[in-house]
């Protein structure tokens, strides 16, 4: 395994299932369509910040933390799975929220924070990074040892775990688990990019040919694929794999950042209630319904032919349905 060198503590469901979307893909008369379901990793409604705790909570551990600290907007996916990766470990939670609590009752994300034991402070008028700083030093203060896990569990750590994630998807297709043995894309939402970088890493060190696009939530292309390139070096780097990317290598499609960053329109509706209605099929409305706009439309455009594999891999989020549910 590519991630043998360093420690992973075991959380999620894995392998997580890869289902075809029949009808969905007979709708819109392109490729056929797959989905890698993420959203089933199996802690506290899953998502793709599993994958990533296994490592993180594991280099927590190996350095004797008590506690962890992350930080997230109000609805963030990635402090729910920190908060209940951190029960399941015994560790204390601290999650710096942005801005000022909302008026109760707390719905979706921040529910399940609070259920899960988590510690929530707003951050108010701080700077993100000056908030989390100041949540670190007051743990410490306190003679608390805490960890401090960046936005979206996004360095050489948590983004391991999709270095691991895409060397399972590879065994799944090699053991006839589906009857295809190739994807030609791999299609996802990117946001703080450790997702994006540990595919590129992990796809580049196994050989794997498949067009990696990440459907940028809220940066600019070069801004994000710049900072994919960077976090994939230093993750190549510490698994010790003699992988290196530029920016030229990490494809992200900017075209879909609507009105930026959480803010549903017209285009993340139709696409949640179109593969709902046609599949069952639950997305998020941040970021998977977003990336699946960008796909139908990329779809409809002729962007993918009928004859090729398209994977859709489903990253999880759909705890916050119900904190948008004026939007939606
Ligand atoms: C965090 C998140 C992403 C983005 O993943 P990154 O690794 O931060 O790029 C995508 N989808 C969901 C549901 C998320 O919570």
């Amino acid at each position: 395994m590519l991630t043998d060198r360093v420690h992973r503590v075991r959380i999620a469901h894995l392998p997580t299932p890869i289902d075809y979307l029949p009808r969905l893909s007979a709708l819109l008369g392109g490729p056929r369509l797959y989905i890698k379901r993420d959203d089933q990793t199996g802690l506290a409604t899953g998502g793709n910040k599993t994958r990533k705790l296994e490592f993180l909570i594991a280099d927590a551990l190996g350095h004797g933390a008590d506690t962890v600290i992350t930080g997230g907007a109000p609805q963030s996916n990635h402090c729910r799975q920190t908060a209940a990766a951190a029960a399941r470990h015994g560790l204390r939670a601290v999650l710096v929220l942005k801005g000022e609590a909302p008026k109760p009752p707390h719905v979706g994300n921040i529910l399940l924070d609070e259920l899960l034991g988590a510690e929530l402070r707003w951050s108010g008028d701080m700077p993100r990074d000056e908030a989390l700083q100041a949540a670190f030093e007051a743990e410490q203060q306190s003679g608390h040892k805490p960890y401090l896990i960046p936005y979206g569990g996004s360095n050489e750590v948590g983004a391991t775990g999709y270095v691991a994630a895409i060397e399972e998807l590879q065994s799944q297709l090699r053991s006839g688990y589906l009857p295809i043995c190739h994807f030609d894309a791999i299609v996802f939402a990117s946001s703080s990019g450790g997702t994006q970088a540990g595919l590129s890493v992990g796809a580049k060190a196994l050989g794997i040919q498949s067009r990696i696009l990440g459907i940028s939530v809220d940066k600019h292309a070069d801004v994000l694929s710049e900072l994919v390139a960077d976090l994939a070096n230093r993750t190549a780097e510490r698994l010790g794999l003699n992988v290196r990317l530029s920016a030229g290598d990490i494809e992200v499609n900017d075209n879909y950042l609507g009105g930026g960053y959480a803010v549903v329109g017209a285009p993340e509706r139709e696409a949640i209630r179109l593969v709902a209605q046609t599949e069952g099929l639950l997305l998020d409305p941040v970021y998977t319904g977003r990336a699946m706009a960008g796909l139908l439309d990329l779809i409809r455009k002729g962007e993918f032919s009928k004859g090729q594999h398209v994977l859709f891999w489903h990253t999880g989020g759909t705890a916050a349905l119900s904190g948008f549910s004026e939007v939606l």
